[in-house]
C-alpha cells in the first residue's frame, strides 16, 4: 500500500498455469496496481480485473496473443472493491457475452448478471481446479481462490505482497479477519498469488506473520490504553510514531478496527461526544 513500485513488470508468467497482467492503477492504496491473473493451460480463467483503465484491455490482449490465447473463458472476482471489478465493464465490451461471477453478499451496484459463487463451489479451469475459500474481514464478500494443482492461493487483498492490508471501518471487521487468516493456515498452502504486489514463495510463514502483526497491534493499543483513556488520533500518534503522517489516516483506520473488535469482546468502552473524537477507555 505505502509504496508504489514502477520497476514491477506489467506482466508476468510466474508459473505454467498462472500469467499476471497488471491493472495499471498504481497508487498510494494499490502500490504497483491491482494485479490481474490468467489460470489454466488454454481458455484461461481470469482473476479480478482491474479498476477499469483504459489502457488495461489493450495490455491484456497483448499479453493473452503473446500466449497464443484469444479471450480469457470467464472472470472471477475476490470482491467488490472498484479496484478489482472496476474493469468488468471495459471487458465486455470486447468479450461480448463474458461470464462474471463473485460471492454476491450485501452488494448494491454492481454489474449486469454477475453469477453469484459460495464457498467451495468448485471452477473446473483447463488443467486448473479453483476452490472459493470464504475470507470475510477486509470485505464481507471477500474470497479468495485455491488452486489445487499448485497449492497455492489468490488471496486477493486478504494477504499482500510488501504490506499489510486495511480494515475498512464500513464493511471490514477485524474479527472476522483474524478468523479468515487461521482459516487460511488450515489449508495445505505452498505459495501466494497476491492481488497486489509479487508472489510470496513462503506462504505460511506469510500467514503467520500476518496473524503476529494484528496481535502486536492488540497489544500495543491495550497497552496505550492501560495509561488512561484516549481517542484514536491520540492512540495513532502514539503508536503509529515512527510511519509517515500522510499514512495516518490508514492507521487510524486500522486503530479503530481493533478498537471495535476490542468492544465486541467487551474489553474497551468508547464514550462518543459530539463534535469531538470517541474517548476509548480499557475495562476493568
Ligand atoms: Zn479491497
Amino acid at each position: 500500500m505505502s509504496f508504489v513500485d514502477r520497476s514491477f513488470p506489467v506482466t508476468a508468467t510466474p508459473s505454467d498455469l498462472v500469467g499476471r497482467v497488471l491493472g495499471l492503477n498504481p497508487g498510494m492504496m494499490t502500490g504497483p496496481g491491482t494485479n490481474t491473473y490468467l489460470v489454466g493451460r488454454r481458455d484461461p480463467i481470469l482473476i479480478d480485473t482491474g479498476a477499469g483503465v483504459p489502457d488495461y484491455p489493450p495490455l491484456l490482449e497483448r499479453y493473452l496473443g503473446e500466449r497464443g490465447w484469444s479471450q480469457p473463458s470467464r472472470v472471477l472476482l475476490t470482491h467488490r472493491h472498484r479496484d478489482h471489478l472496476g474493469g468488468v465493464t471495459q471487458l465486455r465490451e470486447r468479450f461480448p457475452g463474458l461470464r462474471v461471477a463473485k460471492m454476491i453478499h450485501k452488494d448494491s451496484g454492481l454489474p449486469d448478471a454477475v453469477d453469484d459463487l459460495r464457498d467451495g463451489e468448485r471452477v473446473e479451469g483447463d488443467g486448473a481446479t479453483l476452490v472459493p475459500v470464504y475470507t470475510p474481514g477486509h470485505a464481507s464478500d471477500h474470497l479468495c481462490y485455491y488452486l489445487v494443482e499448485e497449492k497455492a492461493l489468490f488471496t486477493g487483498d486478504v494477504i499482500l505482497g510488501g504490506s499489510t492490508t486495511v480494515i475498512p471501518a464500513d464493511d471490514g471487521d477485524l474479527a472476522d479477519y483474524l478468523a479468515s487468516l487461521r482459516r487460511l493456515q488450515t489449508l495445505d498452502v505452498r505459495r501466494i498469488y497476491p492481488a497486489h504486489g509479487p508472489v510470496i514463495e513462503d506462504a505460511q510463514a506469510k500467514i503467520r506473520e500476518y496473524i503476529e502483526h494484528r496481535l502486536m497491534r492488540e497489544r500495543q493499543i491495550v497497552a496505550a490504553l492501560a495509561d488512561g483513556p484516549a481517542t484514536i488520533p491520540a492512540l495513532v500518534e502514539r503508536i503509529y510514531a515512527d510511519v509517515p503522517v500522510a499514512l495516518h489516516p490508514v492507521a487510524a483506520m486500522s486503530v479503530e478496527s481493533h478498537l471495535r473488535k476490542l468492544a465486541k469482546e467487551g474489553r474497551v468502552s468508547e464514550s462518543i461526544a459530539t463534535g469531538a473524537p470517541s474517548r476509548w477507555t480499557l475495562t476493568a
